[in-house]
């Protein structure tokens, strides 16, 4: 029998008022792993007015000490330390992602919230120079209730990445994690409580987008929306939040360009490429799907990637041995397949892997690493983000040549790119228009850095103090002095 869990409102734990409720799946077997509210309009409306009523009495601004906040940033660090283990194997039960993975994004979540916990004292304004006869102070103040809106492939850390600068600011949060994997969401709210977050400051809200997401973009007491999620999704959230002007951050999806040189280290680039195209399933928003090679390496290039692929190991994260989960849901693997459907119309399977054999795993969303071999990038498995362990390698010859591929895409969310050559590394990397670009690697984003997307990938920054301006307004106070 599956746990039925409860939601965190205005510090308190609590069923829909509706009483509905949501199954969470363990998408290595299929099975049910705990039910949670599926909250409607007015459990949202009782966590906004909660997270309005912190904002405004000051629970969580003016009348905390900064550095009161950041101690309790502090302790939730600890607290996610504390519970490693425990919070690595609930995300791996949730999301499938292999353990080593998932711990991974548990150490990352942790220095989040000590990371911030320093920003909390750091955040200051300005006084820019406006004459003898006056003085200017430019101060920065919270953006008030935030919705977080984040999706499912690395529940924990997209949380995280978004509560710890909000709060940092002295914003206070709704977050509605994904219906898919809302279980350490829970626990976070739980650790937010241990910690001593105020009632009211912290609420998390699980439930579907389109009832309990939809209520949130159109409250009119939330001041902003941080979303992590699908392009789509993001267009609404836009126009939606439009109506009210509610500030807005969306951190969308890609098509990243992945460049072999023919000077590359092969011996780093292979796995390099590789795991930036097959890590965590392919369920990566930045993952270099599209592979572009240089000819005069083509061949060889190919050989050593089918090899790599050749050697992933597919099965439940939870067994250590285990270097591919399964996809996060039916759904997931039937849109991932369907892609690898077109793919075979269009492009050359250069490379299928196996399906895990474990009977008990015959319920499990597996979709194996997959290779295509294209010569265009017109293709729909090189324009579409696919959003699983699917790579399209494109042969191309020249520098001009591949620039032109690789900015041939509506996102602009990560590129990487493999050469020992530093002036080739440092031109490509200027030339391709995307939020971040790899030399000699793919896919670190330490949380000291930056992180967001060009063109259709999103707009804002997250990450770094880039976030705090995510959750900050500038005030601008005049004082005459000349009376
Ligand atoms: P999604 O379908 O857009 O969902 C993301 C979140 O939005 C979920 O919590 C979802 O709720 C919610 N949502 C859906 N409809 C909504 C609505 N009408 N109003 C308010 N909220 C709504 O994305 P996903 O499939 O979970 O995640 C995959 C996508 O995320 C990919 O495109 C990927 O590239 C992107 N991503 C981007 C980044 C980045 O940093 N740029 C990082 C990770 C992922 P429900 O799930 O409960 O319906
Ligand atoms: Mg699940």
């Amino acid at each position: 029998m599956a746990d039925t869990l409860k939601m965190f409102i205005d510090g308190r734990w609590v069923h829909a008022q509706d009483g509905a409720t949501l199954d969470t799946l363990d998408p290595a077997t299929g099975l049910v792993l705990a039910t949670v509210p599926a909250a409607g309009p007015a459990d949202i409306d009782l966590a906004v007015r909660a997270a309005r009523r912190a904002s405004d009495d000051g629970t969580w601004g003016s009348a905390v000490s900064e550095r009161e906040r950041s101690r309790i940033l502090l302790r939730m660090a600890e607290l996610v330390r504390e519970q490693r283990i425990e919070l690595a194997e609930l995300e791996v039960r949730d999301c499938g992602k292999p353990i080593g993975d998932a711990y991974g994004d548990v150490d990352e979540v942790a220095f989040m919230f000590e990371y911030y916990a320093g920003w909390a004292t750091k955040i200051s304004g300005d006084i820019p120079p406006v004459g003898p006869d006056a003085m200017s102070l430019i101060v920065k103040e919270p953006v008030g209730v935030c919705g977080l809106i984040v999706p499912w492939n690395y529940p924990m850390m997209m949380a995280a990445q978004k509560m710890a600068p909000a709060l940092a600011a002295g914003c206070t949060v709704i977050l509605k994690p994904a219906e898919q994997t809302p279980l350490t969401a829970l626990r976070l709210a739980r650790i937010a409580e241990l910690a001593g977050v105020p009632a009211g400051v912290v609420n998390v809200v699980t439930g579907v987008g389109n009832r309990a997401g939809e209520a949130l973009l159109t409250h009119p007491m939330v001041d902003k929306i941080s979303f992590t999620g699908s392009k789509v999704v993001g267009q609404h959230i836009q126009r939606t939040c439009a109506d009210q002007l509610k500030r807005v951050t969306l951190e969308l999806g890609g098509k990243s360009p992945n460049i072999v040189f023919a000077d590359a280290d092969l011996t780093t680039a292979i796995p390099g490429t590789c795991n930036g195209v097959f890590g965590n399933q392919g369920e990566v928003c930045s993952a270099g799907s599209r592979v572009f090679v240089q000819a005069s390496i083509y061949d060889d290039v190919m050989q050593q990637m089918t090899d790599f692929a050749a050697a992933i190991k597919l099965g439940s994260g939870l067994n250590p041995t285990t270097t591919m989960g399964p996809l996060v849901s039916a759904v997931q693997r039937d849109r991932v397949q369907g892609y690898v459907d077109i793919g075979r119309t269009e492009a050359r399977l250069a490379f299928e892997g196996q399906r895990p054999t474990d009977p008990a795993l015959s319920g499990g969303y597996f979709v194996p690493p997959t290779i295509f071999e294209a010569t265009s990038n017109q293709l729909r498995i090189a324009r579409e983000e696919i959003f699983g362990p699917v790579m399209t390698v494109i042969p191309f010859t020249t520098i001009d040549q591949v620039i032109a591929l690789a900015n041939d895409t509506e996102y602009g969310l990560a590129a990487a790119l493999w050469t020992r050559d530093i002036s080739r590394a440092l031109r490509t990397a200027r030339a391709i228009r995307a939020g971040v670009v790899w030399i000699n690697d793919s896919q670190p984003a330490p949380s000291e850095t930056m992180w967001g997307g060009y063109k259709q990938s999103g707009i804002g920054r997250e990450l770094g103090p880039y976030a705090l301006d995510a959750y900050l307004e500038s005030k601008h106070i005049y004082i005459n002095l000349s009376n």
